[in-house]
């Protein structure tokens, strides 16, 4: 089954959703950067949120980026997401794998780091981007988010992110997620509504990862009454990264030290940090950078 976002409202419009299954995504993720199983679970959690906030972008030119710095063994972790949504994300270290949480799961909030914060940055293609952060609260994610809404956008959040692996090859069987706002002046009572089903949510990824289809997940959890579908997307890890992006770097690094690259190396290879795309710039092109840039 491919990925997909399911939008759309709960309890007569009061309550919006967001829902993902995302497996193909985290399975790229996992790929690109051979992340480790806790780094796979980690990652892939934040993609599935930044994936399910980008679902509301409008412009091409609209992002959204959440960095986790905790000061876990897992280093920083980033992941942007833009219309579509595309979403792409790296780890300080992917490949850092931790030893299972007592009750088996994977230790992500260990990985993450529980001391520094989540930060999130909504570029909405406007004069300044609006940026939000707060203090994490486990490193699980999932629980950081939902703190990250209530403290920074005072936009009281149900959040739920699963991914699940095989546990012997890593292989990602299900990756699945949820975020369920109440809108303004909704009724206390549907809010509790929402709440009373906040036990049978985590169920969601391993029902993905047997195969059920997101929306009958989705109408299994709310009546049909209950729930109206307003949008249906595809997202996918897509990197929109480009030469020219890169002799943006080039350039932003500033005279001197482009100078030295030219005397000491003759040419520059840069890498994508989250496609590991590589870009090779010989000497001609570096000095032509550098006049350009001098231009500027
Ligand atoms: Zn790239």
């Amino acid at each position: 089954m491919s990925d997909q976002i399911l939008q759309g409202l709960l309890k007569n419009k009061t309550i919006r959703f967001a829902a993902i299954t995302g497996r193909e995504l985290v399975t790229e993720a996992r790929r690109i950067h051979s992340l480790s199983r806790t780094a796979t679970a980690a990652l892939g959690r934040e993609l599935l949120m930044v994936a399910m906030m980008s679902s509301q972008l409008k412009n091409d030119t609209d992002s959204v980026s959440a960095i986790l710095s905790g000061g876990g063994p897992g280093g920083n972790l980033v992941c942007v997401g833009r219309k579509g949504p595309f979403v792409k994300g790296c780890a300080g270290d992917p490949a850092c794998e931790l030893p299972p949480k007592e009750n088996g799961k994977l230790d992500v909030g260990g990985y993450v780091g529980r001391s520094g914060k989540l930060t999130v940055v909504r570029d909405l293609s406007m004069k300044e981007p609006y940026v939000g952060m707060c203090h994490l609260v486990s490193g699980e994610i999932a629980e950081d988010f939902a703190e990250y809404f209530t403290a920074s956008e005072q936009q009281p959040s149900l959040v739920y992110l699963g991914v699940r692996l095989e546990p012997v090859s890593g292989q990602v069987l299900g990756a699945g997620g949820l975020l369920i706002q109440p809108l303004p002046d909704c009724p206390a009572e549907n809010v509790d509504y929402v709440m009373a089903k906040a036990n049978d949510i985590p169920h969601l990824t391993e029902r993905l990862s047997k195969g059920e289809c997101l929306k009958d997940i989705l109408f299994s959890l709310f009546p049909q009454g209950d729930v109206t579908f307003t949008e249906e997307l595809v997202p996918a890890y897509r990197c929109d990264c480009s030469r020219e992006r890169m002799e943006r770097a080039l350039m932003s690094l500033g005279r001197e030290d482009l100078e030295e690259i030219i005397e000491e190396d003759g040419q520059a290879e840069l890498s994508c940090h989250f496609c590991n795309s590589r870009y090779t710039f010989t000497k001609a092109e570096l000095e032509a950078i550098l006049r350009e840039g001098a231009g500027a």
